[in-house]
């Protein structure tokens, strides 16, 4: 299969206009589109049609078990989906549209494998504009998990989407780089408060200040089960990751790795921390700049480019800049975590 790229940066040119309507025809006919969010890519397949969502798990060598986002282009959509809680309302009303995933008790429209078997379904109204058009295009809500293959970094650019996916989906739009970076804040909004299954734009301190409470599936004080997708390795380089706190341990381990004759290691690092090693004689080469300490926010945009960066370079050897995990840094170091376990 051929895989097209389309280029929908100005929505209203011809190649958008073009790209959009092939859009809606494949996924209407049951087929897969990569396309762009405010968050990450992702790869949408008709939320209705259970062999069009068992087409997304091949494509991207997804566990059964690991239930899937479903997209709306509206909350009236999403309402006929899943049952609405006063909770819902409210986020609803908050972060919608925007990068807020909400768990709630599935109306039975989708197939079960959707949401792997639970009777529960998570709905997200996406802001992007390409992603919304592309929506509205399709008539009908999308079932849509990130765009790469299982186990790699989540796509930030079209180019990713196609590195993971050519030959196995026709067509993926091409908004330019996504804004966040991270993939959506998960919660399960069935109760009095929402329960954070997965950190992300939307913060646990926002949720919290918003809502009262808003503890971490898995903490001590909560009995709901963490989200199903959390338990597997996830935005994986090909090489080993290591996180250090600072420059001076970024220097100590790329000097004791150095010492054991491994390969150069390619250092992730903030701004400040470049220019500091650079200084201290470290080629520009070996690093990578995630941007400034002080902005999260830079991470998360950069993050997982820079994981796939590491990839093209085949560094064996990865040393990774930690920031401290607080507000948007908490989604940071989560997937930066999951990216430095162990094989
Ligand atoms: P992805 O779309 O690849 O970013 O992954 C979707 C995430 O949402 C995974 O971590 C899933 O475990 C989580 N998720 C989707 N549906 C549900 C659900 N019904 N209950 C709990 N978590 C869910
Ligand atoms: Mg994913």
């Amino acid at each position: 299969m051929e895989t097209k790229l389309c280029d929908i940066q100005n929505l209203n040119s011809e190649e958008a206009l073009r790209g959009l309507e092939q859009a809606g025809e494949i996924l209407r006919s049951g087929g897969l589109v990569g396309f762009p969010t405010e968050t990450v890519y992702g790869l949408g397949a008709n939320a209705f049609d259970a062999e069009a969502v068992a087409a997304i798990f091949a494509a991207k060598g997804r566990p059964g078990d690991n239930p899937l986002i479903v997209h709306v282009a509206s909350l009236q959509q999403a309402r006929e989906l899943v049952e609405f809680t006063p909770l819902a309302e409210k986020l609803a009303e908050c972060y919608w549209p925007g990068p807020l995933t909400m768990v709630l008790d599935s109306r039975g429209l989708v197939p079960a494998s959707v949401s792997a078997g639970l009777s529960t379904l998570a709905v997200r109204f996406p802001s992007h504009p390409g992603a919304l058009a592309m929506l509205r295009a399709a008539e009908r809500p999308i079932a849509a998990p990130s765009a790469n293959l299982s186990g790699r970094p989540s796509p930030t650019l079209a180019g990713h989407v196609l590195e993971d996916l050519q030959g196995r989906i026709p067509l993926i739009l091409d908004g330019g780089p996504v804004e966040i970076g991270l993939e959506s804040t998960v919660v399960d909004a069935r109760g009095e408060y929402p329960i954070l299954l997965r950190p992300g734009k939307v913060t646990q301190d926002a949720l919290k200040l918003l809502c009262g409470d808003c503890p971490a599936a898995g903490q001590a004080d909560c009995a709901r089960p963490a989200s199903p997708g959390m338990k597997y390795r996830h935005y994986a380089p090909q090489g080993q990751l290591f996180l250090v706190k600072n420059w001076r341990e970024a220097e100590a381990l790329r000097h004791s790795l150095l010492q054991e004759e491994a390969p150069q290691p390619l250092l992730l690092l903030s701004e400040e921390s470049s220019r500091e090693l650079q200084r201290r004689g470290v080629p520009e080469t070996q690093i990578i700049s995630l941007g400034s300490e002080e902005e999260p926010a830079d991470f998360a945009h950069n993050l997982f480019a820079a994981l796939r960066e590491a990839d093209h370079r085949g560094a064996g050897y990865i040393i990774g800049q930690s920031i401290p995990a607080i507000g948007l840094g908490a989604a940071v170091m989560n997937r930066y975590t999951k990216a430095a376990s162990k094989k």
